[in-house]
């Protein structure tokens, strides 16, 4: 790994990772994106699954769509719908009562405009990630975040601690980086030692972790039974809500794909049994 002195380093190529990267690149600065992951999105990534006889499922398993409420947002979003980058999900949505067994139809109140990716959720993040001056490194996690006072550069290392490179500024975009959290995934401790900002340590410590369990359902009918495109579900104990992605703008899928997110609750349960 060669040590060219990138300005700045940004951990994490979720939506706010590749925001920023991008933001810092068109205003001059050389970025480097690092992500553990194998591609860009976080918690805006798509998964692509082949069925059995060779038809192509895409799955958004994370943040089904967005909304918008920022007028600054706004500017950016509108920016990525004239480059085909986002489309407004125009269908109904409502709830399913498990209880009576029927799906209700939402109220259409105008002013929260449904958006999601094209053709994935990941794609802005793709997009953001792969613009001029940003460097993109995937299946890369930082492991130690290290200030080199001589120097005057952030150094960045490798889960290994092989060096990643040294930059003069580093925007970490997961507080992972700092949660005792990395440990219990990765055996290590977190990249960055938050001793120097004890206060910072513990309004962080604050914000919850909320892991949830999606669950991928792809038919080889169309369910004509369910009349919405996205739903929550109402009076279950199991389910939060589900959404048609191939009902999505610009998804090229014969068959309907549907991604459900399980409730915390069950996670949690789930989760301590493990
Ligand atoms: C099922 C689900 C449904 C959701 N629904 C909605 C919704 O309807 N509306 C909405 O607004 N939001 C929704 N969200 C939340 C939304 O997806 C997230 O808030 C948003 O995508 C978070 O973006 P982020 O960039 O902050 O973080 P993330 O997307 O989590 O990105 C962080 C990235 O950092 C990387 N990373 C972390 N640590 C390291 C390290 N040490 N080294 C290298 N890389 C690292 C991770 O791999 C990850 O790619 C939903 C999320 C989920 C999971």
């Amino acid at each position: 790994m060669n040590n060219v002195v990138s300005k700045v380093a940004v951990v994490g190529s979720g939506i706010s990772g590749a925001v920023c990267a991008s933001t810092l690149a068109r205003n001059g600065v050389s970025v480097t994106v690092f992500d553990s992951a194998r591609g860009p999105g976080g918690r805006m990534s798509q998964r692509r699954e082949i069925s059995e006889d060779g038809n192509e499922l895409l799955f958004d398993h994370g943040a089904p769509f967005f909304t918008v409420s920022n007028a600054d947002a706004l500017a950016l979003v509108h920016e990525w719908e004239s480059g085909g980058l986002v489309a407004e999900w125009k269908v109904n949505f409502g709830s399913y009562d498990c209880i009576s067994k029927k799906f209700v139809n939402g109220q259409q109140d105008g002013t929260s405009k449904k958006y999601v990716g094209v053709p994935g959720m990941n794609s802005i993040c793709k997009t953001l990630c792969n613009q001029p001056g940003v460097e993109s490194k995937f299946g890369m996690g930082v492991g130690k975040l290290e200030w080199l006072e001589d120097e005057k550069l952030w150094s960045v290392m490798g889960l290994d601690g092989q060096s990643l490179g040294h930059f003069k500024g580093v925007v970490a975009s997961d507080k992972n980086v700092v949660s005792p959290r990395f440990r219990q995934v990765t055996g290590q401790p977190p990249p960055l030692d938050l001793s120097f900002a004890p206060e910072l340590a513990v309004k962080l410590e604050d914000i919850p972790v909320n892991p949830c369990f999606a669950l991928m359902l792809a038919f080889a009918e169309p369910l004509s039974l369910i009349p919405l495109k996205g739903f929550s579900f109402q009076n279950s104990k199991v389910l939060s809500w589900a959404h048609c992605d191939s009902s999505k703008p610009g998804r090229s899928t014969t068959r309907q794909v549907f991604s459900f997110c399980i409730i915390r609750e069950v996670m949690n349960i789930a989760l301590s049994h493990l």
